[in-house]
């Protein structure tokens, strides 16, 4: 590939102070040398005392300066949690807290889940004992719902406040409003970038604590021309650097675990097939769905004389800090849920970045030298295409459980509540007529007795409701496994590039006539009577760590339906009520085949496309219902199940006129022969 240097990103001015540390040095520093030379370390005592003089306080710092991992610290040092009170520190995405609670657990030198724990959804690694919690920003949302007041703490951080996640953005408001009662409690908002300005005015002008940084010079490179794809662009770039480059290790971004996976191998071939003409390459993945044995690999120092690819979805661009890279390659793309509100509907697709996070990107190769950037896209696209920020979460996506948790907090009237920036009206409005065609609210608006038992469950209001339905319908043992897959967001299906066939095969071979839902329940249901086996998996071409992780989060499920009193049972032979069960939930997302060979979405008449992978990809029942839409070459619903119309007028009476769906034939629509399937999905 040929890139153009444009120009060079500065370092900060207070680069003097700074020694540089040579990466033997480095290697040698233990637990405590390394927690000196963080650049927050001078400030520990300017900083406690400002949070001794403040309740509120803004603290900024670049990424890697030590906000997130030394600050709970110093805190806890100084005696914040003398009274039996914790120190609590959000973040937004599960891998970090995971992982920077077990940083800090070594650094205290504790058993991790003792002093220093972390809960996330489906995971509570804390005790009695735990002192510093690290959580995710959904977390600390739910538990407003036990502690209003946030009463066992006496401090707590909201950090990676610019990553602007939808819980983040509603923490502020709640932890505002109780910080004016609580005056006792400390509130500390951590941010990376420009924010804090902003941050601090929303915060009645709380003071800023600015931890200077470090930062080396970092040279930008482009792309002459758009590369057509970027996966191989990565390949060819890392091979280059390799190559041509003196020893430093490199960081990759990109979209997701499966873009993250085809690099991987691509590489390791090519690497395979250099032999021994190159130096030593490892390569280390991180995604959320990575177990967090295989995550903490990527913070080992990398061997002498070898060189360290990182592979990484946008989780190392703010949250993650790893020592030693030098180079980084930035296509230029993230995934995002984009939600629309005229249509009412949700989509994962992969975008383009803004410019704050292709220069938050390029940041991470000056942290500890000199680094350089090569961005897979030409200098006028950065110039011309890009935003300049990331729109916050809570004006793209769909608010329905954000509004379901705020309701079960008894904050009724949302248009005023207090929101750093607010949601579109329409959205807010929509997310209202969702929870109230699902039974959650009444025609006040008010949480009705099945809204509070939806807000029992961490899950997104269909899913709750249809958990709930299960009652109704007999097939709670079911749907919970049904639900447990859902979430289960990692890859279930095994698709190594060398048995694609078998892979193919094994898969089908779950396939259930009417539909994806009840394939998963079909893998689920036989992976329980294999008991639970490892070897099965392998045989079966399924991924064990999902399936493992599908039976954790299953049991919290069956835990909580005992808590709404739901009897797990099972009995059903026809999939119908399980069918019927899912609808009560998902009426939402409905599509009727219609002429030209493709759906239509029942409400807005949006062209939609069964997803490939689907078991229902060759037979187009009249009526489906799909789990979710996905875009690639087209919107394709992904995990896609058979209904009959008139199911719809039995689970959602308030939502569907018969006159909408009078063709409630159940035929199946003629074959359509020469049809082509999409090429990437
Ligand atoms: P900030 O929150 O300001 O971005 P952090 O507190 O996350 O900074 O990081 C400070 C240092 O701790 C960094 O040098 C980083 O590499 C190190 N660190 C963080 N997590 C881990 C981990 N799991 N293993 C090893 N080092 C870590
Ligand atoms: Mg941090």
């Amino acid at each position: 590939i040929a890139f153009v240097q444009a120009l060079t990103m500065d370092g900060s001015k207070d680069n003097e102070a700074k020694k540089e540390i040579s990466e033997t040095e480095r290697k040698k520093m233990d637990i405590e040398e390394t927690k000196r030379s963080l650049p927050v370390f001078p400030f520990r005592d300017d900083l406690i005392r400002a949070i001794q003089d403040h309740q509120v306080l803004i603290i900024e710092g670049e990424t890697g300066s030590g906000k997130t991992t030394q600050v709970p610290q110093y805190l806890y040092e100084a005696g914040f949690t003398k009274d039996g009170k914790k120190i609590g520190c959000t973040q937004p995405r599960r891998v970090a807290a995971m992982s920077v609670a077990a940083r800090v657990a070594e650094e205290m030198k504790v058993k991790l889940g003792n002093e220093v724990g972390y809960s996330i959804r489906f995971e509570d690694c804390t005790s009695e004992r735990t002192v510093l919690k690290y959580m995710t920003d959904g977390t600390l949302h739910r538990e407003f719902l036990s502690e209003p007041d946030l009463a066992s703490y006496s401090v707590m951080i909201i950090d990676e406040a610019h990553e602007r996640t939808l819980h983040t953005d509603i923490l502020f408001g709640l932890v505002k409003d109780i910080s004016r009662f609580r005056k006792d409690l400390k509130l500390l908002i951590s941010s990376a970038t420009l924010d804090a300005e902003k941050f601090s005015s929303f915060f009645d002008d709380a003071p800023i604590f600015r931890i200077p940084g470090r930062r080396y010079p970092v040279d930008l490179y482009y792309t002459k021309a758009p590369e057509a794809d970027y996966i191989d662009a990565c390949v060819v770039s890392i091979l280059q650097i390799h190559v041509t480059q003196p020893l430093g290790d490199v960081l990759v971004f990109l979209t997701g675990q499966e873009e993250i996976e085809t690099c991987h191998e691509i590489l390791t071939d090519r690497v395979k097939r250099l032999g021994s003409k190159i130096k030593e390459l490892l390569i280390l993945p991180i995604y959320a769905n990575l177990p967090s044995d295989m995550q903490a690999k990527i913070f080992e120092p990398t061997p002498p004389n070898a060189r360290k690819v990182i592979l990484a979805t946008n989780i190392a661009e703010t949250s993650l800090t790893i020592d030693n890279i030098i180079y980084v390659i930035d296509p230029g793309f993230a995934k995002q849920n984009n939600f629309n509100s005229r249509t009412g509907m949700e989509t994962l697709m992969v975008v383009p970045i803004s410019k704050a996070s292709a220069n938050q990107r390029a940041g991470r190769a000056g942290r500890v030298a000199p680094g350089k950037c090569f961005r897979l896209y030409t200098a006028w696209a950065y110039q011309h295409e890009l935003e300049e920020n990331t729109v916050p979460e809570i004006q793209r996506i769909n608010l329905g459980n954000a509004v379901l948790m705020l309701k079960a907090l008894g904050i009724n009237d949302l248009l005023h509540f207090d929101f750093l920036d607010p949601p579109p009206t329409e959205t807010l409005v929509l997310a209202l007529e969702q929870l109230y065609a699902l039974g959650a609210l009444n025609h006040h608006g008010e949480l009705t007795k099945m809204g509070r038992r939806m807000a029992e469950f961490p899950v997104d209001p269909m899913m709750a409701k249809m958990l709930l339905a299960s009652e109704k319908y007999k097939c709670s043992e079911e749907i919970v496994s049904i639900a447990a897959m859902l979430s289960v967001n990692g890859a279930i299906f095994y698709r190594p590039k060398d048995k694609i066939i078998h892979a193919d095969t094994a898969r089908k071979n779950f396939n259930q006539n009417h539909g994806d839902h009840l394939s998963l329940l079909n893998v689920y249901n036989q992976w329980a009577e294999s008991d639970y086996s490892t070897q099965w998996c392998y045989e079966n071409f399924i991924q064990y760590r999902s399936m493992k992780r599908a039976r954790d989060v299953r049991e919290q499920l069956v835990n909580l339906m005992q808590r709404v009193e739901i009897d797990i049972v099972s009995g059903v032979t026809e999939s119908i009520n399980i069918r019927k069960a899912i609808t009560s939930g998902y009426f939402y997302h409905i599509a009727k085949f219609s002429k030209g060979g493709h759906y239509k979405t029942v409400k807005h008449n949006q062209t939609v496309m069964i997803h490939p992978n689907s078991a229902l990809f060759e037979d187009l029942p009249r009526w489906v219902l799909y789990h979710e839409l996905v875009f690639t070459t087209k919107e394709f619903m992904r995990q896609v199940i058979e209904i009959e119309s008139k199911w719809l007028l039995e689970v959602a009476p308030h939502y569907y006129k018969a006159k909408e769906l009078e063709d409630s034939t159940n035929k199946k629509m003629p074959k359509v022969v020469g049809r082509s399937g999409p090429s990437d999905a």
